[in-house]
């Protein structure tokens, strides 16, 4: 018999609710068409049952970013963090959880109330911490060239939506390589980011990652933290466009995002991938992993 995580879902105007709970309609936006935006990081439970939850500034401004980009309204700040306090006040699951933020534009045919606002903390699954010590992975092509994304709002780049779809499908077909992971690369050969992570990459004692502008990556919060604290801890931090051959001929790489932290990638396609453990655990500090 498969497990079940243990959940608790929260929404926007009703409170904490019994996991399980349904929270929107058949005809729900985000249902019907992906139209909706997420965001999601870890929160962290001791043994009294009090949590903490990592990062919730700046997953609020990008959960606010993602939602002009899909037309919808600014949040109410604090009614947000009210319902993640009344979230965290209930859940009592000792250990790791992730905690993820939904909003969808509503419903499609019926009058609605507006917007479909809820979020759930769902404990941390084996599989993520396990992965904590190395992914394999494989390099799976996006479709689309690197530089795509300039100027064109609609294709929705840097948002957080909820049509996760492909991203969901690659993690399949990685499975079906025999690797855990994917690293998305554009259709003109460029290392982009993983499904649900962004990549970093330490060669030539340096650190590289994927630039944003054109590209359509996520600005991952991770990503973001450990370069402005290597930055200020003396490393060299830059945006380069890589190819997965860079990413094979690195000193270590990671997969970096707020749910499992710096993932080491041990392979791509099938070839190793050399690994730096200490410099795994700097950087893994500098964002509270
Ligand atoms: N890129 C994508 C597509 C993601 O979905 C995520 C996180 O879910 C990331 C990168 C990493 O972002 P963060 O470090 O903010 O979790």
């Amino acid at each position: 018999m498969s497990s079940v995580a243990k959940q608790l879902v929260a929404v926007m105007g009703r409170g904490v609710l019994p996991a399980g709970t349904l929270v929107a309609t058949a005809d729900d936006l985000g249902f019907t068409r992906g139209d909706g935006v997420f965001d999601a990081t870890r929160v962290c439970t001791d043994t009294q049952g009090n949590s903490t939850i990592d990062h919730l500034d700046q997953h609020f401004d990008r959960f606010d970013r993602s939602i002009a980009g899909i037309g919808g309204r600014a949040i109410d700040r604090q009614a947000w963090t009210a319902l993640i306090e009344e979230a965290m006040a209930a859940w009592d699951v000792p250990g790791e959880a992730v905690c993820k933020i939904m909003y969808t534009n509503g419903q499609e045919t019926q009058a609605g109330d507006g917007p479909t606002e809820c979020l759930t903390i769902t404990e941390m699954s084996v599989a993520a911490m396990a992965q904590r010590a190395g992914v394999k992975v494989a390099a799976l092509n996006r479709g689309y060239a690197h530089d795509l994304f300039h100027d064109v709002p609609w294709l929705l780049g840097r948002v957080k939506t909820l049509a996760y779809a492909v991203n969901v499908a690659a993690g399949r077909e990685a499975k079906a390589r025999g690797a855990n992971d994917v690293l998305f690369c554009s259709a003109d050969g460029y290392a982009l980011e993983g499904p649900t992570s962004a990549l970093i990459v330490w060669r030539d004692e340096v650190l590289h990652t994927t630039p944003l502008e054109g590209t359509g990556i996520l600005d991952s919060i991770t990503q973001a933290l450990v370069f402005e604290q290597a930055t200020a801890a003396g490393y060299d931090c830059r945006y380069t466009l890589m190819r997965p051959e860079d990413v094979l001929a690195a000193d270590a790489a990671w997969l970096a995002s707020s749910v499992r932290g710096m993932v080491p990638i041990v392979e791509l396609d099938g070839k190793p991938v050399a690994q730096d453990q200490e410099l795994t655990r700097t950087l893994a500090a500098m964002v509270g992993f």
